[in-house]
């Protein structure tokens, strides 16, 4: 049987890397890929970091009840296409929704049986920092994710379990850990 794994936490908590480490040693995990209206960022390709679309588009896919969940997240919409999570749960596969706060609430409501984990930053200064030396985000767009950053943090412990990511390497086995300990379910 397959199950949803929701994984949550601020914007620039390593969520992504450590995703793609976790990917990389299972590959049998299917990552979902979301729509987003918001632009690519350099070097983020359609249909593997993102399905990058116009607004028209996303308000249609919302409409014909295309997508799982969906939220607004610091002036751009972002959401899970439905088929094809649909598809590979159906297939027995285990699937990975990497999503903010109010889409993970979504999902809870949805499939109460997908494990949620929320990744947390050592701090918010560091998150500041880790955002800041990303250098993919304008003035505006990075304190709208430090404000969203602040209440997610408050909202960690609706979340099954939080993974605090000081050390990338401790962070991904806690991750494993985690999947792998519920995985008889
Ligand atoms: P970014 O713009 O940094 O790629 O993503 C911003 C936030 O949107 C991140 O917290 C990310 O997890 C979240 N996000 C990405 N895809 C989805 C989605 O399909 N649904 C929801 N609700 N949030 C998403």
């Amino acid at each position: 049987m397959g199950a949803l794994i929701v994984l949550t936490g601020p914007s620039g908590v390593g969520k992504g890397t450590l995703l793609r480490s976790l990917i990389q040693r299972h590959p049998d995990l299917y990552l979902s890929v979301s729509v987003t209206t918001r632009s690519p960022r350099p070097g983020e390709i359609d249909g593997k970091n993102y399905y990058f679309v116009t607004r028209n588009v996303f308000e249609r896919m919302v409409a014909n009840g295309e997508l799982l969940e969906w939220a607004e997240f610091a002036g751009n919409f972002y959401g899970t296409p439905r088929y094809a999570v649909e598809e590979q749960i159906r297939c027995g596969r285990r699937v990975i929704l990497e999503i903010e706060l109010q889409g993970a609430r979504q999902i809870r409501k949805t499939f109460p049986d997908a494990l949620q984990i929320f990744i947390l930053p050592p701090s918010l200064l560091e998150l500041e920092y880790r955002i800041r030396s990303r250098a993919q985000d304008s003035e505006d767009a990075i304190v709208r994710r430090l404000q969203s950053a602040r209440s997610e943090i408050e909202a960690a412990n609706e979340f099954d379990t939080c993974i605090v990511n000081d050390d990338f390497a401790k962070a991904l086995d806690r991750i494993e850990e985690t999947l792998f300990a519920t995985a008889a379910c």
